[in-house]
């Protein structure tokens, strides 16, 4: 797989699969036909994760194309991420908590041996290979993935999102760690996601058989509740004449960036990064981030975290467009609490909106997309 790193070619490629293969999603969307045969889904999520191009841009361009009754279920998955990201806003400390549950666990012999694709079971060792290659998995490869990690080899799932952030593309907080409460059976309690023999084969086409495989599971269990506390996001309103972005906002246009006399796009190294990734992933974001300022001939400057502490030392007052609750957004109140700085956060109005739709189960959500689609006239 090829995943580029400007907007002009995001849009390229989702142009591309509005031609037809859009038309197949429903019906074909949880077959794996493998990194060489990809027309069954978007794989857009690298663009949609830095938002090179949003998932709101992404429903209105299929919508001005398709009926709604025709493209249905993959608007409800772009609105899955969305609701993700809204309900890890509502309980930041689930981030919190995973980033501290990490510190307290070792690195097993086990833990070795799988990601290093050193088990007994034939695909998951091959999706281990397939992950560093391609920095990218598939959907429902992604689901047996993490339920044979916990289930099977069982290992923590902690450990396994952290896995999935070091090596995916699209490694996003919410989205990521989300989906591996939801396989265990913490996220939605009681209810864990069981990998079985006859689905692998066949959705990967009979590709794996006779896999031996825990079958019979029980849910893990975490007693901790999150309640849902305020997102504090600001006004939107220009405070200060530096506004900073981070790489998960990278399409600077849609924020009104003219009357700034300097704007920053950071990126975190490792060594400011809770959860470290991997140096394909790393080389990425940065080629990503490039390529947004070169082709939109823009005066930004690109600089890493520890820059930004060393202009914060004099500079106290920035406009910062949300970064949402994760690495960027833990890191920046590090900071904010260190250099006693002041900050006005830009949001967009259409995040705001659904956000608030994230405070109880997907399936509340779901029933709102339409009244989403209408607020900000995507169809
Ligand atoms: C254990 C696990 C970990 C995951 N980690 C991530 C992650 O770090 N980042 C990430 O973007 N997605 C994650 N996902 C969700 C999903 O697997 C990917 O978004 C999807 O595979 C991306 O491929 P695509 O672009 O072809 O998706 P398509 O099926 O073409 O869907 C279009 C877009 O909708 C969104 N989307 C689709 N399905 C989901 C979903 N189940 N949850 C959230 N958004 C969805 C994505 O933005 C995607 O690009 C994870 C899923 C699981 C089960």
């Amino acid at each position: 797989m090829n995943f580029i790193t400007s907007r002009k070619e995001a849009l390229e490629v989702l142009e591309k699969y509005l031609e037809k293969d859009i038309l197949t999603y429903a019906a074909q969307r949880n077959f794996d036909f493998g990194p060489q045969n990809r027309k069954n889904i978007s794989s857009l999520s690298p663009y949609i994760t830095h938002r090179l191009i949003s998932e709101y841009e992404v429903a209105k361009k299929v919508l001005s194309k398709y009926p709604y009754q025709k493209v249905e279920k993959f608007i409800q998955e772009i609105f899955w991420r969305v609701y993700w990201k809204g309900w890890l806003e509502l309980r930041p400390k689930v981030w919190a908590d995973f980033v501290e549950d990490l510190k307290n666990i070792e690195n097993s012999n086990e833990y070795e041996k799988a990601i290093n694709g050193k088990t007994n079971i034939d695909c998951f060792n091959d999706w281990i290979k397939e992950l560093k290659e391609n920095n990218y998995l598939h959907n429902h490869t992604r689901m047996w993935f993490a339920s044979i990690w916990i289930f099977t080899l069982k290992l923590p799932w902690q450990k396994g999102a952290e896995f999935f952030l070091r090596e995916l593309y699209d490694g996003d907080a919410a989205s990521n760690i989300l989906s591996w409460r939801w396989v265990a059976g913490i996220q939605t309690k009681g209810k864990n996601y069981i990998a079985q023999n006859w689905n692998i084969n066949k959705f990967t086409n009979n590709k794996y058989k006779d896999l031996k495989l825990n079958e019979n599971p029980q849910p893990i269990i975490d007693q901790r509740e999150y309640k849902i506390s305020p997102i504090n996001i600001g006004d939107n309103e220009k405070k200060s004449d530096k506004l900073i972005f981070f790489e998960n906002e990278l399409n600077f246009r849609v924020f009104n960036i003219d009357n700034y006399k300097k704007i920053y796009c950071i990126m975190l190294s490792n060594e400011e990064r809770k959860v470290e990734l991997g140096n394909k992933v790393l080389e990425y974001k940065k080629n990503l981030i490039r390529n947004q300022i070169q082709n939109l001939d823009l005066e930004i400057e690109f600089i890493e975290g520890n820059k930004f502490v060393e202009l914060s030392v004099n500079e106290k007052d920035f406009d910062v467009v949300y970064p949402s609750v994760g690495e960027n957004m833990s890191f920046l109140k590090r900071i904010i609490k260190r250099n006693n700085l002041t900050i006005s956060y830009l949001t967009r109005d259409e995040d705001k909106y659904c956000w608030q739709f994230s405070n109880k189960g997907y399936f509340n959500f779901k029933s709102n997309i339409p009244k989403i689609l209408s607020q900000f006239k995507l169809n």
